[in-house]
């Protein structure tokens, strides 16, 4: 059975961990964060990432994307700096990584040769904390990846994604066992997404959420979510209290953009919409 320390955070843990934005501080405070995201089709889940790292309190935020996604990024979030991929539909080439204090990818990325492996350079050579979803999860899984990720990587599976990376589970409970086993093998923080987000750490504890609502499933949520953590491990939270703030914000901002709109119009740019509230509630 699951032998396990297990915690629900609490709003009062919220608070305690959220720090408020310094007087002289300026952007290089808060952390220069870069995504590598989209290919042709999919440069929403890279705009829609993109916009929550900003509303998330980074300083500055540059977007590594196929030329395709150039003009669209540019124009869908103007705040993010862009640097085009050589290739046209999907991403080749990684960039010089070193002036970034977090590094998120996924989103939108496809499943390419050459893009998978650029995610094998990465695991091998990032100087900066990774945040690892969707089709870099899958590349991970398929490629049998796993052994290379750096200690306290953080990953963002929904439980299909989570089943490609650590094998199937035979029920929810199963599901927990085989969270906690992962992270400790691999020394990583994974948050398993779902109606209750569980983040499991490298010493085998299990956190659970208790924010956000089924309106939340809707297709960008998840990418969302990886550009909010992103932007917070550039803050240099920890990367369990990166996870905790994460996904408590989020479904927070959920749960707001419920009260607006409804669970059944929901759609993953409300929740952008409300990251702002979501976090003056906490100052
Ligand atoms: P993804 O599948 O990657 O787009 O991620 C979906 C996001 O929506 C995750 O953050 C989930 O926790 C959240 N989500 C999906 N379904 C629900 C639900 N029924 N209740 C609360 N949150 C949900
Ligand atoms: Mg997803």
């Amino acid at each position: 059975d699951v032998t396990t320390d297990k915690f629900i955070f609490t709003r009062e843990q919220v608070t305690q961990i959220i720090q408020p934005r310094r007087k002289f501080s300026h952007k290089g405070t808060y952390g220069h964060a870069l995504l590598l995201a989209g290919s042709y089709g999919k440069m929403g889940a890279a705009a829609l990432a993109a916009r929550a790292c900003l509303r998330s309190g980074v300083g500055l935020l540059s977007v590594h994307c196929p030329k395709v996604g150039y003009t669209i990024l540019q124009t869908a979030v103007p705040e993010a700096m862009t640097l085009p991929d050589t290739e046209a539909t999907h991403l080749t080439q990684l960039p010089d990584l070193n002036t970034y204090q977090a590094i998120g990818i996924g989103p939108g990325l496809g499943k390419e040769p050459a893009t998978r492996h650029l995610v094998r350079q990465l695991l091998q050579t990032t100087p900066a904390p990774l945040v690892i979803d969707a089709d870099a999860l899958n590349i991970i899984a398929e490629e049998n990846l796993q052994p290379a990720l750096p200690p306290n990587t953080i990953l963002t599976p929904h439980p299909k994604e989570f089943e490609r990376l650590a094998g199937p589970a035979s029920d929810d409970y199963n599901r927990l066992k085989l969270l906690q086993n992962f992270c400790r093998q691999y020394g990583c923080f994974v948050v398993l997404k779902g109606g209750h987000t569980c983040i499991g750490t490298p010493a085998g504890d299990l956190y659970f959420n208790i924010t956000g609502n089924p309106g939340m499933a809707t297709g960008g949520t998840g990418d969302v979510l990886t550009g909010i953590i992103t932007a917070l491990v550039a803050q240099k939270y920890s990367p369990l209290d990166a996870c905790r703030l994460g996904v408590y914000l989020h479904g927070l901002a959920g749960d707001l953009a419920r009260d607006q709109v409804g669970e059944t119009a929901l759609i993953a740019s409300d929740l952008i919409e409300n990251l702002g509230a979501a976090f003056r509630q906490f100052g």
